[in-house]
């Protein structure tokens, strides 16, 4: 690893152990907006935009879009358009969790998103996420809490009770993984998970009234591998992404308009008031044409591009059968087109020629992904962007191991690379048409 790819990783794994839930996730990127000179904008206000001036936008707190106005007009140059998720596979506490029993003082839970839940097992997990309350004088306020130590573990059954396990054991979601938080032995007071969260991170008299809490794995992200040439963390789906377009917007040279969209709920089907299959992204772009006020919107949107990065599958030493043979993506390959007939994907021959020619100026090299034909293919936020926007759309993904385990395992290159390769086409000139001939 170069130091600059050195640094590079630094500030990821920093930005990913700083992000366990999408709220904090948010927060993180609008630390290093803030830092960069973007300014917050309210949607509930009129917005001045002029070229020149970057911004972002937070609905809910969970999802965030980023954006500068170039100083080329949106008639000619139309907008640049990246997109990620906040949102990854997690345990969530559920709203009543409090489970008193064989002496243990447990949370129900519940698996959000499509999580692998065996590795949720014999770590030492934390607790974060969004606490609304009611203070002293009976107002409401919402807060970001953050454990930030092991107050929690589900430990694994023992082999010795279990002859079978390691030839096929299954994990209900509701009766195997409540996790343990501290004994509590028969006679004792029974505990108020509400009122245990005020006490630690409330004012005094303050009264929780709801929250969304993850719970997450506290191993930090590390780099991994007798060369290091691996890195491992939990939420590198999809925080890695977020990272990564974030660093390239930073980085752009402010000539084209140019946005991040950064959404929630994309591992539950994106249907939501914040999720890629709701108004957020469309609302904003229609106020960034309306200020410019020279440019229809559909004729804007038809000189845009929208690169949607979500992490793509490596293929596996171990169950390469899983992969196409001709299509195998591996780790520190470089960024993966993501390809599918079904329109699971929304990259198009188009879409994906000009991606290749970003990664060739750039020098970066460039890996493509189709699942075997007989087995189903994942989704992302592009395809529901693409439709309903109607913007010509281009999937693409960092090749990662182990999605949606609680720690996953990618290379320690193509983080970078894929930035580099984004701030290129962020700062690429002119029409991104392809002609015809
Ligand atoms: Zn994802």
């Amino acid at each position: 690893m170069t130091d600059n790819s050195q640094q590079y990783n630094l500030g990821l794994r920093a930005f990913l152990d700083g992000s366990p839930t999408p709220f904090h996730a948010v927060k993180s990127m609008t630390r290093l907006l803030e830092a960069a000179g973007f300014t917050a904008l309210d949607e509930s206000e009129q917005w001045a935009l002029k070229p020149g001036t970057k911004h972002f936008v937070t609905r809910n707190g969970s999802s965030i879009i980023a954006f500068v106005v170039g100083s080329e007009s949106l008639g000619k140059s139309g907008m640049r358009l990246a997109g990620a998720h906040t949102d990854s596979p997690c345990l969530m506490v559920k709203p009543l969790p409090e489970i008193n029993k064989a002496g243990y003082f447990q949370l129900g839970v519940e698996v959000y998103g499509g999580a692998l839940l065996n590795p949720w097992f014999d770590r030492d997990l934390s607790i974060a996420g969004r606490v609304v309350y009611r203070d002293a004088d009976k107002q409401l306020k919402q807060t970001m809490v953050d454990f930030e130590r092991p107050v929690a573990m589900i430990p694994s059954l023992a082999i010795h009770l279990d002859r079978e396990a390691n030839a096929g054991r299954t994990v209900n979601a509701q009766t195997d993984i409540p996790p343990l938080l501290m004994l509590a032995p028969k006679g004792s007071k029974a505990t108020d998970f509400r009122a245990l969260l005020a006490e630690t991170f409330l004012p005094a008299k303050a009264e929780v009234l709801d929250f969304e809490l993850c719970l997450y794995d506290t191993q930090p992200a590390a780099m991994v591998g007798l060369k290091e040439e691996f890195l491992a963390s939990a939420r590198l789906d999809n925080l890695l992404s977020c990272y990564v377009a974030t660093q390239a917007l930073l980085a752009a040279d402010g000539t084209n308009t140019s946005l991040v969209v950064c959404n929630d709920h994309e591992e539950v089907g994106s249907v939501s008031a914040i999720g890629a299959d709701g108004p957020f992204l469309e609302a904003v772009i229609e106020r960034i044409v309306q200020a410019e006020g020279s440019s229809q919107q559909n004729a804007v949107l038809d000189r845009s591009l929208m690169i949607s990065c979500d992490n793509a599958h490596a293929a596996h030493p171990n169950f390469s059968d899983k992969h196409d043979g001709t299509h195998m993506p591996v780790l520190n390959g470089g960024p993966v087109i993501k390809v599918n007939v079904k329109q699971r994907y929304a990259t198009t021959s188009l879409t994906a020629s000009l991606f290749r020619q970003l990664c060739s100026d750039v020098n970066v090299p460039v890996q493509t992904f189709v699942s075997r034909s007989d087995l189903g293919c994942g989704s992302t936020i592009g395809p529901i962007t693409s439709s309903r926007l109607g913007v010509p759309t281009l999937d693409v993904g960092i090749p990662q191991l182990a999605m949606h385990s609680c720690r996953e395992l990618t290379g320690s290159e193509d983080g970078q690379r894929l930035s580099h390769v984004l701030e290129a086409f962020f700062n690429r000139s002119g029409n991104l048409a392809i002609e015809v001939e």
